[in-house]
């Protein structure tokens, strides 16, 4: 008896790991057709100054939408994409079309926030990513200042070179945000040795800012981000609770479900005519 239910769990765990097998290589497949099938946008959450209410940017994430397949999330896309090579491409395409955004809603619209874009290991690996940001802000004629990489603290970890390439893009006028800060390891070491601009306080701690543990957390992080003088963001800030609280520890930035889930490039415009923004 317990022999075959033993057997049945090997079954279905087996059959589990062919689905997940099959599944990883469809979307592999159809990853390379999606930029070109027009099945890739870039959605943009705001930004915020906590006390004023004033919109001081967006961060630019990733939205794959399959015509059979439906909505495939970046979490399950990211990783694939990371492992074949792929983001490269779909990482040029993304800023691409922000920069070409950012640059329009300066021109047309007067808004001149600072747009995020988050970058993976694989993409800050290759020889020439430097030269593709350069590339794409001449080709769109902004400055550097207004996009803001958002890296993990594993990407900086990750590269040997990563110094020196962070030090090109800072010439180049870019800002430098190390995202989901405090779930890597060595946060520390980052701050200490590389040209970071702004720290993004990680969800997990302002979800659970009601423990005592997150908020004092919380607080250290602001702390460390005032002493080293750099601009601190929470992120995933979901109701009035905690965005009070958050205030009430001196957080100064914010985004999340709470002003705004992250939105299509058509709801922008309108949203920005509708908020008061950084001059
Ligand atoms: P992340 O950069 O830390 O982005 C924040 C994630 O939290 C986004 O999920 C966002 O939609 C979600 N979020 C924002 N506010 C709230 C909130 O109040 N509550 C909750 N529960 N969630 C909130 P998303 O868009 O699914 O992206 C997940 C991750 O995938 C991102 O985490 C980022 O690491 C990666 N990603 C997304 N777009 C890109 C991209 O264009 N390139 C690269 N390399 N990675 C990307
Ligand atoms: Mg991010
Ligand atoms: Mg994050
Ligand atoms: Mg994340």
């Amino acid at each position: 008896q317990a022999k075959s239910n033993g057997n049945n769990q090997y079954f279905f765990f087996d059959r589990d790991l062919k689905h997940q097998l099959d599944r990883c290589l469809l979307i592999e497949n159809e990853l390379k057709f999606a930029a070109n099938r027009r099945e890739i946008s870039v959605y943009y959450q705001p930004k915020f100054m906590l006390e004023s209410e004033v919109l001081v940017g967006f961060e630019a994430l990733f939205r794959w939408h399959h015509e059979t397949l439906g909505f495939i999330s970046p979490a399950e896309a990211i990783p694939i994409a990371e492992e074949t090579g792929h983001i490269n491409l779909l990482g040029y395409y993304i800023l691409d079309e922000v920069m070409e955004e950012v640059a329009r809603w300066q021109r047309d619209y007067q808004f001149f926030g600072v747009v995020s874009v988050n970058v993976s290991a694989v993409q800050l690996r290759q020889m020439d990513f430097c030269q593709q940001v350069k590339f794409l802000l001449e080709k769109h004629n902004l400055d550097g200042t207004y996009i803001e990489l958002e890296l993990t603290e594993s990407v900086m970890m990750e590269l040997t070179d990563v110094l020196p390439k962070l030090e090109q893009l800072k010439s180049l006028g870019l800002k430098i945000s190390l995202d989901d800060f405090g779930t890597g390891y060595s946060s520390l070491f980052i701050l200490k040795e590389l040209p970071i601009d702004t720290i993004k306080i990680d969800q997990s701690f302002v979800r659970t800012i009601d423990d005592a543990r997150s908020a004092n957390i919380i607080k250290t992080i602001l702390a460390i981000g005032s002493n080293l003088g750099l601009q601190v963001i929470a992120e995933g800030i979901e109701d009035t609770d905690s965005l009070n609280t958050l205030k009430g520890l001196g957080c100064l930035f914010g985004q999340g479900y709470y002003y705004a889930r992250p939105m299509p490039l058509e709801e922008v415009v309108h949203y920005i005519k509708a908020h008061d923004t950084a001059e």
